[in-house]
């Protein structure tokens, strides 16, 4: 059985998504749809774009004249296409909010649906990782994928917490103030403190590790590559330093950067995935840099960075194949991601 996707929002998120379906050999990149002629959706229809040959179609009807005006070929509006029996799930990659109000939609028709972070925990039936609660997401109908930041710290606690077992977690969080293209929302000059304490990316673990005390703080700060984290977790038993390491880097999707190695910063990071020829540079680990791994009696302390932009996609890759019952177990279909998108 392949599955038929479309990819709803062509941004950040959606176009990678949309990439990372096209490299699965049990699903097919069957439809994309958005609602405007940008420069990115031009590119990556391009014969040498990496969506060349996609079909495209109007995510609001009343903007399909002025995608067409554009000299966009598009078949017709998002809701015809699920009309026609022939998607099976759409991925919403949409800006916050509107994932919500699509889902309408994707009721009518039947189709399931994954949301992303920027929704509401309660757009779905469940949120998902694909360490945690793969199983649990195994037929569902709607699930939403946690944000970046969320996504990251669910990761490296979950192995925490197999070890050593988390009593509590306090999380500072220094987060990028736009993603590089979105020149809009870049700030310059200026540090900004989230102002809800303590910050929601705590809650949000919390609807995927249940059980982990955790709370956070947010700063946002004038750079787009990445996120940092700064965490401080205590601990019911014991662990060292070493064991720590050893079990991050067996999970996958969480790799050691050493500063002593010259990775000192998210520049020389992001720098390694540029010389390693990663499309887009993406790093869909979490960098846990080396050195900032520490163990003072029950405290464990460490300090990771989060490339906000490629994080997510093998998490929406895993639960296709979850909601669509394409693979039971859930290791096997994180062994499949990883090597489609060649994270090791
Ligand atoms: P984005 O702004 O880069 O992309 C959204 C795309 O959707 C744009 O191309 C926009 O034109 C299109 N769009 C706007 N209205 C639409 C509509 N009604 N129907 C269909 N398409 C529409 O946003 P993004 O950064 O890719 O974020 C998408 C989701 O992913 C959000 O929930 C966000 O919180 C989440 N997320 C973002 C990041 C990140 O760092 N960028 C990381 C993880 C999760």
């Amino acid at each position: 059985m392949v599955v038929r996707v479309c990819v709803n929002g062509i941004g950040t998120i959606g176009k990678r998504v949309a990439h990372a379906v096209k490299l699965q050999d049990d699903m097919k990149l069957a439809a994309i749809s958005t609602t405007s002629a940008s420069y990115t959706l031009r590119t990556l229809l391009e014969p040498e774009g990496p969506l060349y040959g996609t079909d495209l179609w109007c995510s609001v009807p009343e903007k399909l004249k002025a995608m067409r005006d554009a000299g966009m070929y598009v078949n017709g509006t998002l809701e015809e296409l699920l009309a026609s029996g022939k998607i099976d799930i759409v991925v919403d990659c949409t800006p916050e909010g509107i994932g919500a109000q699509n889902k309408i939609m994707y009721q009518k028709y039947g189709v399931k649906a994954i949301f992303q972070g920027g929704e509401k925990a309660n757009v779905g039936e469940m949120t998902f990782n694909s360490f945690v609660n793969y199983q649990e997401a195994l037929g569902k109908n709607y699930v939403r994928v946690p944000s970046c930041n969320t996504t990251s710290l669910i990761r490296t606690l979950n192995v925490l917490d197999k070890l050593a077992g988390i009593e509590s977690v306090f999380a500072t969080i220094i987060r990028r103030a736009s993603d590089p293209a979105d020149t809009e929302k870049t700030i310059m000059n200026t540090i900004e403190p989230t102002t809800t304490v303590p910050s929601h990316h705590g809650p949000d673990v919390q609807t995927v590790l249940k059980h982990i005390n955790i709370k956070t703080m947010a700063f946002k700060v004038p750079t787009t590559l990445a996120h940092v984290h700064a965490v401080n977790a205590k601990v019911k038993g014991q662990v060292k330093k070493d064991e720590l390491e050893e079990a991050f880097v067996k999970n996958t999707r969480i790799i050691l950067v050493s500063a002593d190695q010259g990775y000192k910063n998210t520049a020389t990071v992001i720098e390694r995935f540029r010389d390693l020829c990663r499309p887009r540079n993406d790093m869909p680990e979490v960098a846990v840099w080396k050195e900032t791994i520490a163990v003072d009696g029950s405290n464990v302390y460490w300090s990771h960075m989060v490339h906000q932009e490629s994080i997510v996609i093998p998490e929406n890759i895993d639960c296709i194949r979850a909601m669509c019952n394409l693979e039971k177990d859930g290791w096997s279909s994180i062994k499949k991601t990883n090597k489609s998108l060649g994270i090791s």
